[in-house]
């Protein structure tokens, strides 16, 4: 866990940080969020990142409070008052503290909150077996691909996931396959790989479009547009991907293997090509 952490303006250990309960992210959840995965003491694909924060802000009428070049100082100040040499950073914008109200209040100061955890990428056991996964009917809003802090959705179905020994829930809406809880999700079929486009029911994941632009730049055929919920049942393989989990093959799904039950010879090349891929932006920004 952090033990420095930013809160308005100021750094301070996490046990000293505090925010009145009327906080508009703890009362509604209104606010939005980044993770920013760090790697040697580098953030990976952070404008990218802020990009999305960016469009996160606007989506929910937030004046973003900073700058790309101050966040990134902010990130930078993080990643320097934190051990470890591969963090998390963790961004927090909510709108503030007011008097509890549905309607937006006016003249209210933004809550921004920054944090530090250790990265945990996969371990080798469930890279070399893969994970379980469950399905579930994606009942979530209609405004997925803002990464808002009001998570209860995400939460019971991750939980549900939990609850049958499984790392994550792979979601369906009207027949079509839409995303993780906290993941986006690839299948693969007769060597092509399939992702659901990037519209208002998946989060646009960092992680995710990294994965694309791999298998463009190494000729692996892929290909962009809805997937059926046969089509998932069917695969070959599944693939989760987030910025902490990377690319994990799902080898369960619904406590059926998938293909021969291991992680399929796709997922081998682009987990390696992922794994080379990183190591190369890192030193490059060494
Ligand atoms: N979808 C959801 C719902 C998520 O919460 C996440 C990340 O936490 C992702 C997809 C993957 O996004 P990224 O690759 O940017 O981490």
């Amino acid at each position: 866990m952090s033990d420095i952490v930013y809160l308005n303006g100021e750094y301070m250990p996490l046990s000293e940080a505090r925010i009145p309960v009327l906080d508009r992210g703890f009362i509604f959840g209104d606010g939005v969020y980044e993770v920013i995965p760090v790697y040697s003491r580098n953030p990976f694909r952070l404008p990218e990142h802020l990009a999305r924060f960016r469009r996160s802000h606007d989506a929910i009428r937030l004046a973003n409070p900073f700058s790309d070049e101050e966040w990134t100082g902010l990130v930078d100040e993080l990643i320097a008052r934190n051990a470890g040499e591969d963090q998390s950073i963790y961004l927090q914008v909510t709108r503030g503290v007011a008097k509890r109200d549905h309607a937006f209040p006016s003249n209210t100061q933004p809550t921004v909150f920054g944090m530090s955890n250790l990265l945990t990428t996969p371990a080798k056991e469930a890279i070399e077996n893969g994970v379980a996964a469950i399905t579930a009917n994606d009942f979530r809003w209609l405004k997925c691909d803002v990464k808002s802090t009001s998570l209860l959705g995400n939460c019971l179905l991750r939980q549900a996931a939990a609850d049958a020994g499984a790392l994550e829930v792979v979601m369906f809406r009207d027949g079509h396959l839409t995303e993780g809880s906290s993941s986006n999700v690839f299948v693969v079929a007769d060597d092509t790989i399939f992702a659901p486009p990037k519209d208002n029911l998946v989060l646009p994941g960092i992680t995710y479009d990294v994965v694309i632009e791999l298998a463009q730049r190494h000729r692996l055929p892929c290909r962009i547009g809805p997937v059926s919920e046969e089509a998932v049942r069917n695969a070959d393989e599944i693939w989760v991907t987030s910025s902490t989990k990377e690319v994990l093959a799902v080898t369960t799904l619904d406590g059926r293997p998938v293909g021969n039950g291991k992680p399929g010879p796709v997922f081998r090349r682009m987990h390696q090509l992922y794994q080379e891929f990183k190591r190369t932006v890192m030193r490059q920004a060494a």
